[in-house]
């Protein structure tokens, strides 16, 4: 039997450390807002590229927050629009109506999955206030229309990396100094006149990004965990201020905050884990790329079938595979095989977020793209742990379906 995601296994590989970790915190007699938070949060902010770092305890709760810090400063209020893709998991949606702001649905691109940046301006209103973007399965999302889109309206860019901690933006510049990307669009006219440029990580390229160190996440901790990061240092202090109530100084509160914090445990554990994410995303891009270049079926559509050559020295860094999502069209066909052959895959994700019983007002409406990957992805074993042998039999296996 292959597990589709092991974590035993993986949080294994760590230890003792990870016990070591655990029992320093035990003996310290310190559980919250210490110094392994604090050392943890100038690390990862260091990894990320960016100013400011605050844990919290999961990443809907980052996302919320950063939405929260907005409607405090009074940058946006109840009923203002947030462009978001309607391909997304649900947390995604979440953290915006639980703000009681509006989510504006974008269709993705069916080849990246990703939000279709050539769809976003004809639903930017007067009260959109910002974009949120994931970067869905692990793959960048930013893209140079984006760019474009957030300077000439002005709006705040959110960035949601919960599942992308590690991955690039590979930016380039064009000669007059303006920023551009490249990744998912060929069609792009500016793509001859760009210059290459320092990549920078997802999490970093827009006003404020929410993480997550959920177990299954690339980078996690043993149980729940966030961060928010942001180069902004007022928006830095509200964040934490209101992830602790609503108070920077002890039973002194500014806001009508809730308690929302990263706890000690969990920070000594990421502390242990973040420097070895590089590797183990290598890791995860050899066995995709080994999956895109040797799964071979008709009926099977691969994630590189966009031809934007995911696995170029270059284009590489873009992707952290936290999933490696194939589709087909009789996925319960494919899926009940796998299984009869001991191969566990999951579904990621079944229902979109407009088509939920939570959200039943937004029932009736159709996103075609987004509903067709819903009836179509399947997710294959994918982490540092799986073998070489693994990775063979799954390949074998798919290829004689
Ligand atoms: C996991 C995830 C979240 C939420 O993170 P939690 O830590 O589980 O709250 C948000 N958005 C996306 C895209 C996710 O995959």
């Amino acid at each position: 039997m292959i597990n589709f995601l092991d974590l035993k296994a993986i949080n294994d590989t760590f230890e003792p450390d990870l016990s070591g970790a655990i029992k320093r915190v035990l003996d310290s007699g310190w559980y919250l807002l210490g110094h392994e938070v604090k050392e943890f949060e100038e690390s990862y902010a260091a990894f990320i590229g960016v100013k400011h770092c605050i844990g919290v305890a999961n990443g809907l709760d980052a996302l919320r927050l950063i939405l929260k810090a907005y409607i405090t400063k009074g940058e946006m209020e109840e009923g203002d629009e947030i462009i978001v893709p309607a391909n997304t998991y649900i947390a995604t949606i979440l953290a915006i109506t639980d703000n009681r702001l509006a989510p504006v649905f974008v269709e993705p691109d069916i080849l990246s999955y990703n939000i279709n940046p050539w769809l976003i301006e004809e639903r930017i209103t007067k009260r959109t206030k910002g974009i949120m973007m994931v970067h869905l399965y692990g793959q960048n999302a930013m893209n140079p229309e984006i760019g474009r889109l957030v300077k000439k309206y002005n709006l705040i860019l959110i960035e949601d990396n919960a599942q992308a901690a590690g991955a690039f933006y590979l930016e380039q510049k064009v000669k007059d100094g303006n920023s551009f990307g490249v990744i998912s669009n060929t069609n792009d006219p500016n793509q001859n006149k760009l210059q290459p440029c320092r990549p920078r990580r997802t999490g970093s390229l827009g006003n404020a990004a929410g993480h997550s160190f959920y177990p299954g996440k690339n980078l996690g901790c043993l149980g729940d965990g966030g961060a928010v990061t942001t180069n902004d240092d007022e928006l830095a202090n509200i964040i934490r201020a209101l992830a602790n109530y609503g108070s920077n100084t002890k039973y002194i509160n500014d806001y009508q905050g809730l308690n929302s914090r990263l706890d000690e445990i969990q920070a000594a554990i990421l502390k242990v884990k973040l420097p070895r994410l590089e590797t183990d995303n290598e890791r995860r891009r050899n066995i995709a790329k080994y999956y895109c270049e040797h799964i071979e079926h008709p009926d099977i559509i691969l994630p590189d079938s966009n031809n934007i050559k995911l696995f170029t020295s270059q284009t590489s860094l873009s992707h952290v595979w936290h999933l490696f999502v194939i589709r087909t069209s009789n996925r319960n066909k494919l899926q009940a095989y796998l299984t009869q052959n001991g191969i566990q895959t999951l579904i990621h994700y079944p229902i979109p977020p407009h088509k939920q019983r939570a959200y039943k007002n937004w029932n009736d409406l159709s996103y075609l793209v987004t509903e067709q990957i819903h009836a179509e992805v399947l997710s294959l074993p994918l982490s540092p742990v799986l073998s070489d042998n693994d990775i063979e039999r799954i390949v074998y296996l798919l290829n004689n379906y």
